[in-house]
């Protein structure tokens, strides 16, 4: 998930020292790569290169400037996940030191009350729209060591993991948007899947 526009820019001071970095920065898929509509697929502890692939995001989440990441916008559908609030934590102050993986991650309930937020994504680079979402979600996971968690999440946190186990189930944030504002976006979206957009990290194009 990108982050919200009026964190973003605290957030960019953050982390422009990674590039420094020897880090594995991978190409984020944009939308219309087929991927990113994929139901993304548990793993096993066995998966290849596991800790790389998640350190792998991570770098590429903060290269970006990202808050969230989920493994279908590196072009994989696995169920992976990785979230950063650290970088909102001037904001949101209860997320200081807030890093976490989520492995093999679902929603299991959702709570009635819903708000209402803009939200951006990485794999929609220059879009954002509100997105009514629920309020308090009930989620379980593995983390990184393969241990479960199950948990009820509310606030912000439950709004950036209904964000990012959206991609885990093919879906992107336009799709909970209102038929008039999807109409006004219409021209957008199209211009992206031939790749007409600028962006500032590295990213993969569907070009047909
Ligand atoms: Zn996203």
């Amino acid at each position: 998930m990108k982050s919200v526009r009026q964190l973003s820019c605290r957030v960019i001071w953050n982390h422009r020292f990674f590039d420094i970095v020897n880090n594995m920065i991978l190409p984020i898929y944009t939308f219309g790569q087929p991927v990113l509509r994929a139901v993304a697929e548990d793993i096993t502890p066995d998966y290849p290169n596991l800790k790389e692939l998640v350190k792998n995001m991570y770098d590429t989440m903060h290269h970006a400037e990202g808050i969230g990441l989920a493994a279908p916008q590196i072009g994989l559908a696995i169920r992976v996940v990785v979230v950063d609030l650290d970088v909102i934590s001037e904001d949101l102050p209860e997320y200081k030191g807030f890093l976490r993986t989520y492995i093999n991650g679902h929603i299991i309930e959702e709570g009635e009350e819903t708000d209402v937020m803009d939200e951006g994504c990485l794999s929609l680079p220059g879009i954002h729209e509100s997105v009514r979402r629920a309020t308090k979600i009930h989620v379980q996971y593995l983390d990184e060591d393969m241990n479960p968690h199950d948990e009820w999440v509310e606030g912000y946190l439950a709004r950036v993991i209904q964000h990012e186990f959206d991609h885990l189930e093919g879906h992107v944030f336009v799709d909970h948007v209102g038929p008039l504002r999807k109409k006004m976006i219409k021209s957008k979206l199209i211009n992206m899947m031939k790749g007409n957009f600028r962006c500032a990290y590295k990213v993969k194009v569907n070009i047909k």
